[in-house]
């Protein structure tokens, strides 16, 4: 057993309750924390030099077990449904126990003091604890590394707890089965149990400030991806989890900002995390070099495999997972802009990955139709991120990101409405997804395609093209733009059979009008009029 590195007032690293590890090493190098992870035979560093290791049984965030207690702090203020779920309280200090006495049990423990929110005004300081190295890896990678300075006096505002060896007994501890990802606000809690997913620790910190920031500071936080041209304006890319946030924001020609969370104030656009999850299915030197060099010294790869007798990654071995994964520190994207913070958002891209080929690959919106697509929230779920989803299949997400939000849908849309029509931002839509026919007869919108068509709308190439309005989802399609072939601009000449285009655009707007139907009275009459079906 290694001695811990810094040897730090244990009785001071958790608010109460915690006894000790054996041995708890506190605020490890990335550099310890993998000598750490291949002393106990939990990884491997590949042949660039990344640490890559598994997860375990689960490769994704379960959904179905996140819950948020519900108590005198949330019982009025947290939007409940089949995506906030709640639990009682008594739940949270039978489970908060059992991970007590877990620490306890377990021969070594990591303890990681970080930060979210770049904008120092809405600075969050975090604690990790966790049972795996790895996963303090992956927690100093995602989240802002304090200084030597910030680290005196360290106060943590939260704790994040992750224990994937501990499974619960359901009936005991409340959960739907023996792995959980819980909130408690009053507590100031994320306790993780039995699922060694790395993104549940991310995730969670996300929900937590996608309540405190709107509901208590006026800031509007946002699921998205953003980044910044030379002349510093700002670029938002919304969009579910595989339409590309990540990609399409890693732009050599782009400062990056962030990947995937942000929040818009009254004066700028700052990212609350300090590194990149990127997927890495299919991952080519050529279509995505700066994610694939960001594979080196400090990055944590999940769930991938080697090339039989090699430890060369095989990018498109899914056997694990489709959802491969890299974590890495944003300053490991050559062009990261540190602190990230950018201006107002002069663009805002939704990101679609469209399964049935319907959407148009970029289309401009008016603010009607960009306050009713954000508020539908639409894709087609690729394989992916959750447990049990392999499939294709057409999925409504308010707000972009409906399972981590837990107040109104409404009051994102409002703010979001507010903001757009007070710096007059431009908001286009993007369907990375099919073309040429619905998933299974078409194929995925060549990337460069996409990049090319998202580069034309930031230099202002596409404000004076012609446009035409789409048949059945009314929004403004370029007649041409550079670097894409202008055929492939309107969806409807990609498909051999165009009846058959017809009627999946008319199924398609059928399931945005049925999905719609719950918040029809609580939106004004410019939305309610750019739904879909009535343009022909
Ligand atoms: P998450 O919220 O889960 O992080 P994300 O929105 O960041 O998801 P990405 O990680 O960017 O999604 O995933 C997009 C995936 O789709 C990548 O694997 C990328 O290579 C692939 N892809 C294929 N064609 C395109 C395209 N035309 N545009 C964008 N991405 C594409
Ligand atoms: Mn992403």
């Amino acid at each position: 057993m290694s001695m811990p590195t810094v040897s730090i007032p244990t009785e001071n690293l958790l608010k109460s309750g915690l006894k000790l590890a054996e041995t708890i090493h506190y605020q490890l190098s990335p550099e310890e924390l993998i000598q750490d992870t291949l002393r106990l035979g939990e990884g491997v560093l590949n042949d660039t030099g990344a640490l890559v290791i598994n997860t375990g049984e689960f490769t994704g965030r379960s959904p179905k077990d996140k819950f948020i207690v519900k108590d005198d702090v949330t019982i009025d203020s947290v939007y409940w449904d089949d995506l906030n779920l709640p639990i009682e309280e008594k739940f949270y200090h039978i489970i908060y126990k059992k991970i007590m006495n877990y620490l306890e049990k377990i021969p070594e423990i990591w303890i990681r003091d970080c930060y979210a929110c770049a904008d120092p005004r809405y600075r969050l300081n975090i604690r990790v604890v966790t049972e795996k190295p790895w996963s303090n890896l992956f927690a100093y990678n995602m989240f802002l590394r304090p200084g030597e300075k910030q680290l005196e006096n360290f106060n943590p505002d939260w704790h994040v707890i992750a224990c994937p060896g501990l499974k619960l007994d359901p009936k005991e501890c409340g959960t739907r089965q023996h792995n959980v990802s819980l909130v408690s606000f009053k507590h100031k809690m994320i306790l993780i149990a039995g699922s060694g997913y790395t993104g549940e620790i991310k995730k969670g910190i996300f929900t937590i400030l996608n309540y405190i920031l709107p509901h208590e500071k006026k800031v509007l936080s946002m699921h998205c991806s953003a980044n910044m041209g030379k002349n510093g304006d700002t670029a938002v890319f919304f969009g579910l989890s595989g339409t590309g946030k990540t990609t399409l924001s890693a732009d050599p020609h782009r400062k990056l900002i962030g990947d995937d969370e942000h929040g818009w104030t009254i004066d700028n656009i700052f990212n609350f995390e300090g590194g990149c999850y990127a997927k890495c299915i299919n991952l080519t030197e050529d279509k995505e070099p700066e994610i694939y060099h960001a594979i080196r010294p400090g990055a944590l790869v999940e769930n991938t495999c080697f090339y039989p007798g090699s430890n060369k990654i095989n990018f498109d071995d899914a056997s694990i997972t489709e959802n491969t994964r890299v974590s890495y520190p944003l300053h490991f994207i050559s062009n990261a802009l540190e602190p990230s913070i950018g201006g107002l958002p002069k663009n805002i891209f939704f990101l679609t990955c469209d399964a049935f080929g319907v959407l148009p690959p970029v289309s401009r919106l008016t603010p009607g139709q960009a306050m009713y697509q954000f508020i539908s929230g639409y894709t087609a779920k690729v394989a992916g991120t959750e447990a049990g989803i392999t499939e294709p299949k057409p999925t409504f997400s308010a707000c972009f990101g409906a399972p981590f939000f837990p107040l109104h849908p409404g009051t994102y849309a409002a703010m979001l409405g507010e903001k757009m029509q007070k710096h007059k931002t431009n908001v286009w839509l993007i369907n990375t997804g099919w073309t040429g026919g619905p998933y299974g007869i078409g194929n995925r919108m060549k990337l460069s395609y996409t990049r090319s068509m998202i580069s034309a709308a930031l230099e202002g190439k596409l404000d004076n093209m012609e446009f035409e309005k789409h048949g059945v989802f009314g929004v403004a399609m370029p007649k041409s733009c550079p670097g894409v072939p202008s055929d492939i601009l309107n969806p409807r000449n990609t498909w051999t059979d165009k009846n058959a285009y017809d009627e999946k655009s008319i199924y398609l707007a059928g399931l945005f009008v049925k999905n719609f139907e719950k918040y029809a009275t609580g939106v004004s009459q410019e939305i309610i009029a750019a739904a879909p079906g009535k343009f022909q």
